[in-house]
C-alpha cells in the first residue's frame, strides 16, 4: 500500500533529511531533529505526492489517505498523551505547508487546530486566557485561510481586524496584551456570526471536519498568486507540490516562562559566527514573523532563561554540525521547556554566503569542493559582493545637513538611493519607467512580492531581523532596513513624517542596509569593498583587501579557477573594459564588438558617411579616417590584454544604430560629405529597413563591400605587428566574421583576409598567427556546422542572435508580450537571459558536434549574454565548449558557476 503519511516524534520519525522530495523542506528537517533526540513537538507528515494527486484529480484525495492520517494522529496523541478532540485533555494542532524549497510566508498555515466551544472550557483548567486567546486565533486563522473571509482589495478593511478594533475601542484599551478573557469570548462569538453571515454556514465544530478542512486549504494554497509569483522569481516548477505538516502545538504564550522566537547559527547578513536571533516572551511564532510586535535579541534570553538558552545554544551548534551549513530555526518555550519547531538551511546575503562557505572549510566543516558546490544557489548572490556603498564623504555631509532622520535595524547590506513608493503597485509602475525606488511600508507581506523585486531597496517601520520584509528582501538580494519605528506612514495621504520631516511618495530617501541608517534626499553611492580592493588605490584598497568580504572573495575565486574546466573570457571593445576585465579573471577576449568602437566624436560621422557613399571611393574616404582609430584602439586593447587571445569581431551594425536621426545629424553629415541635407535625408530613407536585426549587417556587409572589412583587418594586423614590435607584448588576435548562414561567406571572406594580413605581415617581416573563425548565431549556421567548420579555426555561438533567429522573436521588440509569457509559464523564463535548452541548445550542442566531427582542433565558445548565466554556463560545460565570454561584472559569476559545473558533473 502506498505510504502518503510519515510520523516524527517522540525520539524517532519514519522519514529523514533526504527524503525532500517527498516531505517537504520542513517534514524531512523534522522527521531529521527528531531521529537526532532534539525535542521536537510530535506530528506527521502528509506527503507532496498527495498535493500532485490532489491537483490531478479534481482536489480529491488517494482513499488509503484518511486512514493512514488517523493512525498516525492516534501515534502523536499516544506521544503527547493527550488525546485530539477530547474536552478534558485535548491536543492542538499545528497544520502548515512545507515545500522542497522554502516558500517562506508564501502559503496558508493554521495553528490552534482541534479547539471548540467545549474544549476551551477543558483548556481553561490549564490557563483560562491562554485557551480564549488559541480559540480566538484559531476562529480568526480558520476563517481567513480556509472559510476565505480576507480582504480581497487594498481598501478593504479586514472584517476580522475590523471586529477586534471596534471591541478595543468599545473598552478603551489598545493592546491586545489588555484584552481580558471576557474580550476574548466576544471576539469569538462575533467573529462566528461574521463567519456565518458572510458565508452562510455554522462554524465547523468538530475536529476532524477543521482539520480535513485546513489540510485543504493548505493544498489548495499551493497555487495562490503569490505563491506562484515566488516560484517562478526562485525558478521552482509547479509540479512539485507542497507537504502537509500536522504537529502538536506548544505554547510560547502560557506566561512569563514562555517564549517563541527565531534563530540562525550565524548572522544571516554577515555570515558572522555566533547565534543570532529574537524572540517574544509570552507569544506565539506568529507574533515575531508578523512584526507587530518588535522581538528582543537572543542575548537577552540568555539572562531571562539560562537554561533553556543554553540548551538551544547546544542544539543549533550540533545542528549545523550535522548539516553542516548555516541552520535557520525556529523555536517555542513552554513553561521553561524548550522546543524546536523548524530548521533548515538558512537563507543569506551573499556577503554571508561566501564568507561562511569559506569559514567552514576553515572550520572544517566542509571540503572547498563542497562549499563551491554549497554557493549553486547563491551564484548570482556574488553580484551583491560587487554592490555599491554610500560614498562615505557625501553620507557625512548628509549627516551633518541634519539629513540622517532615522535608524532600524541593519536587514539587507547594500546601498540604495530612490524614490518613495508607499505601494508595491506604486514601485513596480515607477520601477518600469526607469526611476529607482525604495518601497516604503509598516512592514511587509507577500503581497508585495512584485513591488519589492521592482524596488532597490525596502524600509520598513515594523518588524524585526527576520520579518517578512527581511528575509525576503535578503534572499532577493535587496538592501533592506526593517523596524524603523521613527518613520510615521500614512498611506491615506501618501505621506510619511519622520522626525518632523515630511516626505511624499515620489520624493527621494537613501537607505543603508550595512547600518540601518536612513537618509532623506539623495546620498551619492560607491563601488563595493571588493570593487575597491580590486581597482581602488592607496589606503582605501589596501583597507579594503584586508575586509572580511574581499578575503572571503578572493578565496572563492582561487578555488574556482583551479577546480573549472571552462575557460573564461570577456565581452569588451575599450581598453579600460579590457583591463577592467583581467582585474576580475578574464583569460581572454571573446567578443570585441568593433561597431561599439564607433559611437564616439568624429568617428560616427566618418561610419554615416561610409555608409551613404554611392561608391568605392566615397567608402574608401571615408574607411581612411576611420583607419587610424581603429588601429589606435586594437593597440590599446592589445595591450592590456597581453599574451590572451583577443577574438576581434568585424564589423556587425545593425544599420538603424549609425544612420542619422535628427534633422541636425543630417545637416551635419551633408555638410561633411558635401552634398545636400535633402539629397543625404533621401539616402537615410533608402538605407532604412523595416527589420534591421535580419537586414544588411554582419558578414553581408563585408560580403557586399569588401573595403569595409579590408580596413579592419588591416587595422588589427598593423595593431599587432606595432604592439608586439614596440611594445614586446606577445598579443593573441583572433578575426571573427559574424552572421554567417553559409559556408561560401565564411569561405570568400576567410580567403580575402588571409590574402591581405599574409601580404601586410610579408611587407613588415612580421610572423603571426591570426586564426580566422565565426559566430555561430544563425540556425543555418548551426545545421551546417560540419560545412563551415572546414574553413574556421574557432566557432563563438551568438546566442542572443541565435535565440532572437530560432525563435522568430525580435532582440528589440520581445520586452512588450515575453514577460507575460514568463509570467505565465508559457516560457520557464527570459530566452534571453537563461539559454532555451531544448531548442536554442539543441543547435549548439548540434554545432559543437558537427564543427568538430570535421575539424577536431575547432575551438568552440559561447559570446551571447547567456555566458554570464549561471544556468546557461552549466548548460555549456555539458555541452564540451571551451569557454564562454561575458561582460566583465559577470566574470566572477561565470568563473564560479563554471567550477560548480565541473564538480556537479564529475
Ligand atoms: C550574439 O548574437 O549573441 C552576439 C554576441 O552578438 P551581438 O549581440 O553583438 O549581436
Ligand atoms: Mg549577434
Amino acid at each position: 500500500m502506498a505510504k502518503y503519511v510519515y510520523q516524527f516524534g517522540g525520539g524517532r520519525a519514519d522519514g529523514k533529511a533526504e527524503m525532500k522530495n517527498l516531505l517537504g523542506g520542513k517534514g524531512a528537517n523534522l522527521a531529521e531533529m527528531s531521529n537526532l533526540g532534539i525535542p521536537v513537538p510530535a506530528g506527521f507528515t502528509i506527503t507532496t505526492e498527495v498535493c500532485t494527486y490532489y491537483y490531478r484529480n479534481r482536489n480529491s484525495y488517494p482513499a488509503e489517505l484518511e486512514a493512514q492520517v488517523n493512525t498516525a494522529l492516534a501515534a502523536v496523541e499516544k506521544i503527547m498523551g493527550r488525546t485530539f478532540g477530547d474536552p478534558d485533555n485535548a491536543l492542538l494542532v499545528s497544520v502548515r505547508s512545507g515545500a522542497r524549497a522554502s516558500m517562506p510566508g508564501m502559503m496558508d498555515t493554521v495553528l490552534n487546530l482541534g479547539i471548540n466551544d467545549a474544549i476551551v472550557k477543558g483548556l481553561s483548567k490549564r490557563n483560562e486566557r491562554t485557551a480564549w486567546d488559541c480559540y480566538r486565533r484559531f476562529v480568526q486563522m480558520y476563517g481567513d485561510v480556509v472559510l476565505g473571509l480576507r480582504p480581497v482589495e487594498k481598501t478593504e478593511i479586514d472584517p476580522f481586524e475590523a471586529i477586534i478594533e471596534h471591541v478595543k475601542h468599545k473598552r478603551r484599551i489598545t493592546l491586545d496584551l489588555d484584552m481580558t478573557v471576557g474580550d476574548l469570548q466576544e471576539l469569538v462569538r462575533l467573529f462566528k456570526i461574521e463567519i456565518k453571515k458572510r458565508t452562510g454556514r455554522d462554524f465547523p465544530e468538530e475536529p476532524r471536519a477543521q482539520l480535513w478542512g485546513a489540510i485543504g486549504a493548505v493544498f489548495g494554497s499551493w497555487m495562490n498568486d503569490r505563491a506562484k509569483v515566488y516560484r517562478r522569481l526562485n525558478r521552482i516548477p509547479e509540479d512539485w507540490g507542497t507537504a502537509v505538516n500536522v504537529q502538536a502545538m506548544v505554547y510560547g504564550n502560557m506566561g512569563d516562562d514562555c517564549a517563541t522566537g527565531v534563530g540562525f547559527s550565524r548572522d544571516p547578513a554577515s555570515g558572522a559566527k555566533l547565534l543570532y536571533g529574537e524572540y517574544l516572551t509570552n507569544a506565539q511564532g506568529e507574533d515575531v514573523v508578523a512584526g507587530t510586535r518588535t522581538p528582543k535579541p537572543i542575548e537577552q534570553l540568555k539572562k531571562e532563561m539560562p537554561a533553556a538558552y543554553k540548551e538551544l545554544d547546544a542544539i543549533v551548534s550540533k545542528l549545523e554540525r550535522h548539516y553542516r551549513d548555516i541552520q535557520d530555526i525556529e523555536f517555542t518555550i513552554e513553561a521553561g521547556r524548550l522546543w524546536m519547531l523548524q530548521c533548515r538551511v538558512g537563507k543569506r546575503t551573499g556577503f554571508a554566503a561566501c564568507r561562511i562557505a569559506v569559514d567552514l572549510v576553515k572550520e572544517r566543516l566542509a571540503t572547498p569542493e563542497e562549499a563551491l558546490v554549497r554557493l549553486v544557489p547563491d551564484a548570482n548572490a556574488l553580484d551583491q559582493l560587487l554592490k555599491p556603498v554610500f560614498d562615505p564623504k557625501d553620507k557625512n555631509r548628509a549627516k551633518n545637513e541634519g539629513r540622517l532622520v532615522a535608524k532600524g535595524l541593519a536587514a539587507g547590506p547594500g546601498a540604495a538611493c530612490g524614490r518613495i513608493a508607499f505601494h508595491a503597485e506604486d514601485a513596480v509602475a515607477l520601477a518600469a519607467k526607469g526611476e529607482p525606488v525604495v518601497l516604503v511600508r509598516m512592514e511587509t507581506s507577500p503581497e508585495d512580492i512584485r513591488g519589492m523585486n521592482a524596488a532597490l531597496g525596502i524600509l520598513t517601520a515594523r518588524g524585526g531581523q527576520t520579518s517578512h520584509a527581511a528575509l525576503v528582501a535578503r534572499q532577493m538580494g535587496k538592501v533592506c532596513v526593517a523596524g524603523c519605528s521613527e518613520l510615521v506612514i500614512n498611506y491615506a495621504t501618501g505621506k510619511m513624517n519622520v522626525k518632523g520631516k515630511s516626505l511624499r511618495a515620489g520624493d527621494f530617501i537613501s537607505i543603508d542596509g550595512f547600518t540601518g541608517e536612513v537618509m532623506v534626499g539623495k546620498v551619492m553611492v560607491m563601488p563595493s569593498e571588493v570593487k575597491q580592493a580590486l581597482f581602488g588605490k592607496g589606503q582605501a584598497a589596501a583597507k579594503a583587501r584586508k575586509s572580511i568580504t574581499f578575503q572571503a572573495y578572493d578565496q572563492l575565486m582561487k578555488w574556482a579557477d583551479r577546480h573549472r574546466r571552462l575557460r573564461i573570457r570577456t565581452n569588451a571593445d575599450q581598453p579600460d573594459q579590457a583591463a577592467e576585465a583581467v582585474v576580475y579573471g578574464a583569460e581572454g577576449i571573446g567578443l570585441c564588438r568593433t561597431e561599439h568602437m564607433f559611437f564616439g566624436g568624429d568617428r560616427i560621422i566618418a561610419v554615416r558617411e561610409m555608409i551613404i557613399a554611392d561608391d568605392l571611393r566615397g567608402r574608401e574616404k571615408a574607411l581612411a579616417k576611420l583607419l587610424p582609430y581603429q588601429r589606435k584602439d586594437f593597440v590599446g586593447i592589445f595591450r592590456a590584454m597581453g599574451a590572451r587571445p583577443v577574438t576581434v569581431r568585424l564589423l556587425d551594425p545593425p544599420l538603424h544604430e549609425f544612420l542619422p536621426h535628427t534633422k541636425k545629424e543630417v545637416e551635419e553629415l551633408a555638410r561633411v560629405v558635401g552634398l545636400p541635407a535633402k539629397l543625404v535625408a533621401n539616402k537615410v530613407q533608402a538605407l532604412h529597413e523595416a527589420n534591421p536585426m535580419l537586414g544588411h549587417r554582419g558578414c553581408r556587409l563585408g560580403i557586399t563591400y569588401p573595403e569595409i572589412y579590408l580596413m579592419q583587418v588591416r587595422a588589427i594586423v598593423e595593431a599587432a605587428i606595432a604592439v608586439r614590435k614596440r611594445y614586446r607584448v606577445a598579443c593573441v588576435p583572433e578575426i571573427m566574421i559574424p552572421l554567417v548562414g553559409t559556408y561560401k561567406e565564411l569561405a570568400i571572406l576567410r580567403e580575402r583576409t588571409e590574402a591581405l594580413a599574409r601580404d601586410i605581415l610579408k611587407k613588415a617581416n612580421a610572423k603571426i598567427d591570426i586564426p580566422i573563425g565565426t559566430m555561430i548565431e544563425l540556425p543555418r549556421a548551426a545545421v551546417t556546422a560540419d560545412r563551415i567548420a572546414t574553413v574556421a579555426d574557432f566557432f563563438s555561438f551568438g546566442t542572443n542572435d541565435l535565440t532572437q533567429t530560432t525563435f522568430g522573436l525580435s532582440r528589440d521588440d520581445a520586452g512588450k508580450f515575453l514577460p507575460f509569457y514568463v509570467e505565465n509559464d508559457i516560457l520557464p523564463e527570459d530566452p534571453f537571459v537563461s539559454i532555451d535548452v531544448d531548442g536554442v541548445g539543441a543547435l549548439v550542442a548540434m554545432g559543437v558536434e558537427k564543427g568538430r566531427s570535421v575539424n577536431a582542433k575547432l575551438k568552440v565558445g559561447v559570446c551571447g549574454e547567456h555566458g554570464g548565466d549561471p544556468l546557461s554556463v552549466h548548460f555549456f560545460h555539458k555541452t564540451g565548449l571551451d569557454y564562454v565570454s561575458c561582460s566583465p561584472s559577470r566574470l566572477p559569476i561565470a568563473r564560479l558557476a563554471a567550477a560548480q559545473a565541473a564538480i556537479a558533473n564529475r
